[in-house]
């Protein structure tokens, strides 16, 4: 150790990254939690920014909100780059600094995931992916604006372009927004527009596998199918998206017109690998030891979406438990070094289940040998979910919000809000003053 008090930095905000910073919160060490973002976010419940349910606030809390009351935790907002680990510091660049050098004597890398378009990043600016409450505000743009432009317009071709909503990847994610768009569209709009029919909004939800929610058991997977088809999403397995353009997605052979194009398929991690120069996966996530850490590095430790570990043979799934039992177990560890206790047995992740909401008041759940789909597991589900939020001013808010959308179909936010001004959308009005041109039937 180079300082009197050990030094951890930990870079990312998220389950992980937070989870350790929480272990380590009564530890004799400074601990330097740094992120690109100034606050944690909540990613199991984005699609419900994506779809209107909740304002992004209702998701996201400041990080240093959260740790404000650790007294050994500094925050930094700021965008690591590299890891220097011969001489045990990190290069983070902030708004008005690049690569300022800052050491530890641990470090903690949980900086999650990102988007993958398996080679064809040309997609991501026809679809873009939900990872971050830019992303869903962004998704929630288009959906709501789809529905505005649609109103507006007077060809009826158009009308089915502008009302047609590709999900491409039925996993958990495409899933969940494939069943929240069609109560969006079928509960909650339906009343709204004079001159189109929101319910009769086209939703298709596409994968190459042979089955929705593939990772949960067949009987779930078929029960999230079912419910889908009953809520009116088109479910198309079996063939991958060959293209993705301005005008919709070629998949098996054939185009399909939609102006809404949302990506809910692959992940990759971040560049920890790269930084730093350690074995990958094929994924490219870092390939961590039993206790977390790095080959050759007892003090650097990966944990999180970005580390690949196996148990029983099988690679960890990129899910927050995994990330928030990690964060712990590393805090821990680096707390019994600095105090000199015996290191703790290797990690063990202890799997509480999986689950999936599909629609309104349905859910599939999978925990042991209880297989769910229903009213109940929902029921699960929400309470879960309330559970894990970051503060309990999120808890409450939610919770509200959940009874009053649930009771009244009435969404949290659905205002149209570009950032950056007003962006220019592709119109299809007529260049005439729309009330010269617009009939009124
Ligand atoms: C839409 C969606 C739905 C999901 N639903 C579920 C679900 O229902 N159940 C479930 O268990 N899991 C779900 N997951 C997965 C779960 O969110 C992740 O497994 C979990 O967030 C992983 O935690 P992490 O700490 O590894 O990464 P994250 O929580 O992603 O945190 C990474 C943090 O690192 C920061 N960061 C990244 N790079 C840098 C850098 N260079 N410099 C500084 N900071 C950086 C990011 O800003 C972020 O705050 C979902 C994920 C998504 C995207």
């Amino acid at each position: 150790m180079r300082k009197a008090i050990p030094r951890v930095v930990i870079v990312g905000g998220g389950f992980g990254g937070l989870s350790a910073a929480k272990a380590l919160k009564d530890a004799l060490v400074k601990v330097i939690l740094i992120d690109r973002t100034n606050h944690h976010l909540f990613q199991p419940l984005l699609y419900q920014v994506a779809t209107s349910v909740l304002t992004p606030g209702q998701i996201g809390s400041p990080i240093r909100g959260i740790v404000g009351e650790h007294q050994n935790t500094t925050v930094i907002l700021g965008e690591v780059t590299g890891v220097d680990k011969e001489n045990q510091r990190v290069f983070v660049n902030s708004a008005d600094r690049e690569n300022v050098p800052i050491e530890y004597d641990f470090l903690i890398l949980a900086t999650g995931v990102t988007h993958s378009y398996f080679g064809h990043n040309e997609f991501a600016q026809f679809a873009p992916g939900l990872k971050s409450l830019a992303d869903a505000v962004a998704i929630r743009n288009r959906i709501l604006q789809a529905f505005e432009q649609a109103e507006a317009e007077e060809d009826p071709v158009r009308h089915r372009d502008l009302l047609t909503f590709v999900l491409v990847g039925a996993g958990p994610t495409g899933v969940e927004m494939a069943g929240a768009i069609a109560v969006l569209v079928r509960n909650t709009l339906k009343s709204e527009f004079r001159r189109v029919k929101p319910e009769s909004a086209r939703i298709i939800l596409m994968d190459m596998a042979p089955r929705v929610l593939g990772t949960f058991p067949d009987e779930l997977s078929q029960a999230a199918k079912r419910r889908l088809e009953s809520l009116g999403v088109e479910v198309r397995l079996g063939h991958g998206v060959e293209g993705i353009d301005a005008d919709g997605v070629i998949v098996g052979g054939e185009r399909i017109s939609a102006k809404t194009v949302i990506w809910t398929a692959g992940v990759a991690p971040s560049p920890a690998g790269k930084w730093l120069d350690v074995g990958t996966d094929r994924a490219g996530r870092v390939r961590i030891q039993p206790d977390l850490s790095v080959p050759a590095h007892p003090e650097i430790f990966v944990i999180g979406d970005t580390a690949s570990l196996d148990q029983d043979g099988k690679p960890l799934p990129g899910v927050a438990q995994v990330a928030i039992q990690q964060g712990r177990y590393t805090g821990n560890l680096i707390y019994r070094r600095v105090t000199g206790k015996p290191a703790p047995a290797a990690f063990r992740y202890f799997d509480k289940g999986s689950m999936a909401v599909v629609g309104k008041g349905f859910a599939v759940l999978q925990s042991g040998k209880v297989h769910l789909s229903g009213f109940l597991a929902w029921f699960a589900w929400a309470g879960v979910h309330l559970q894990f939020l970051a503060q309990s001013s999120l808890r409450v808010s939610v919770f509200v919000q959940w009874v009053w959308t649930y009771i009244t179909g009435q969404r949290g936010s659905r205002l149209i809000v570009n950032h950056y001004g007003a962006t220019r959308t592709k119109s299809f009005l007529p260049q005439a003053p729309p009330e010269l041109t617009i009939s009124t039937k």
